[in-house]
């Protein structure tokens, strides 16, 4: 039976993350998933996601941006090749809008001083694809980026390639043992001393109790073909996210690669499996993207050319250190030689090299602990931490 310390299932952003860390420390990791760059399913599929500095979704989030952003660096001088192309994110809603509020507050809660509030006429003359509502609330972050999602897989793959530590198959079982876990694959069984989990929306599949906490939903993103294709390319254009409503939240790209401006809705779409990869997305599922296109982002709206879908798995509002919910679960499983990291919530990617981190430290520092809203006790469902008091 071969042997190793730490095993890493799933090698999507996150789990790819944690064994490259693993493997610069030294540490005798092993990666298995059955699917690889390139493949058209998994929830770090595709060609780009989109890299915040700040976060409206949790202030805290800044320091996690930045610590990732030097490890992109790092990936990126190492693989010798661009992951990141910095484009203003230009955030906007409805006059008195609670993401453009939190944005902000975001920032002054690093102790910057906040970019300055813009108005809807402001944005239409900076962004001339752009036709907001004038009396709209505006902000353009600086610090944000185009991640180039499918090479910084490769990338962060390289590693365990070049050694020969990734399995390309799908575990079949998992078994912890007291003082080991047992890992079942296809052809053989493996050992080692500790697991970590990263298996995006494969993650209640292993941990059953999780079901009742993560909800995976089906996002369908389309590509549009510019309108007015002089003011959709990159640097005339930002990433862009409108918060029209509540329930109704899109995000896009400028045209960077000639496919038209990708969009997509931020908001959860319905509740789905893990296995909701073989249904089609349609033009219909896409119809609030087109009218939010049409109605304040016209350069971008014509006819939607591509198409695709990819899974968000969210968390469920915690109760014991209460949180809104769509937060990400990174720590050790209760009594058990595994660790679990969840991170996805439609916006986990860009955090990948910080996770990844928080993962390897965890397997291999027995005294290290994760911040308080990446754990489990967050949830009165798990035991209480001592060391949080509760
Ligand atoms: C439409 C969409 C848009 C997004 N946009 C952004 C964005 O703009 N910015 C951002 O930061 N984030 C974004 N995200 C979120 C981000 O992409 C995810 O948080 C992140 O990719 C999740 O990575 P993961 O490694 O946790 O999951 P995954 O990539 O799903 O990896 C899980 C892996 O586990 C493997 N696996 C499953 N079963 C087994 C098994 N039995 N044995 C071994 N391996 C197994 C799978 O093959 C898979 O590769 C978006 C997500 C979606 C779906």
């Amino acid at each position: 039976m071969r042997r190793y310390d730490i095993a890493v299932v799933g090698q999507g952003l996150i789990g790819s993350a944690a064994l490259d860390a693993l493997l610069r420390y030294g540490a005798d990791a092993i990666g298995f998933d059955p699917l690889g760059p390139g493949a058209e399913t998994g929830s770090s599929h595709g060609s780009s996601r989109v890299f915040r500095r700040f976060n409206f979704e949790n202030k805290n989030y800044t320091e996690l941006s930045d610590e990732a952003f030097s490890g992109w660096e790092r990936l990126a001088n190492e693989s010798r090749q661009q992951l990141l192309i910095p484009s203003p994110v230009l955030e906007a809603g409805p006059q008195g809008s609670d993401v453009i509020r939190a944005s902000r507050e975001a920032v002054g809660a690093f102790g910057l001083k906040p970019p300055p509030l813009l108005n809807g006429r402001e944005v239409n003359a900076m962004f001339p694809a752009f036709q907001l509502p004038h009396g709209w609330d505006a902000v353009v972050q600086d610090g944000g980026a185009i991640l180039l999602a499918q090479l910084a897989l490769t990338a962060l793959r390289s590693r365990a390639k070049a050694v020969g530590r990734v399995v390309g198959c799908a575990i079949t079982r998992l078994e912890d043992g007291g003082d080991h876990v047992l890992i079942q694959t296809p052809t053989e069984t493996i050992r080692a001393n500790r697991a970590i989990l990263a298996l995006g929306p494969w993650t209640a599949k292993f941990l059953p109790e999780l079901s009742q906490i993560l909800e995976v939903t089906r996002q369908t993103v389309g590509w549009f073909k510019p309108a007015w294709s002089d003011t959709t390319k990159l640097n005339v254009f930002p990433i862009f996210l409108l918060a029209i409503s509540e329930d109704n939240l899109i995000y896009g790209f400028p045209d960077f690669e000639g496919r038209g401006v990708k969009a997509a809705p931020h908001n959860l779409g319905p509740v789905t499996d893990s296995d909701a990869w073989a249904l089609p997305p349609n033009n219909d599922e896409l119809r609030p993207v087109s009218k939010a296109l049409a109605d304040f982002v016209p350069g971008a709206a014509g006819p939607i050319t591509e198409r695709d879908i990819c899974l968000y798995t969210n968390t469920k509002p915690a109760d014991r250190r209460p949180d809104k919910g769509n937060e990400f679960i990174i720590d050790r499983w209760p009594n058990s030689n595994l660790i679990v990291a969840s991170s996805c919530s439609g916006h986990g990617a860009k955090f990948a090299p910080a996770i990844g981190e928080r993962l390897a430290r965890l397997a291999l520092d027995p005294t290290y602990r994760t911040e308080p809203f990446f754990r489990l006790s967050r949830y009165s469902a798990f035991p209480v931490d001592r060391d949080l008091g509760g």
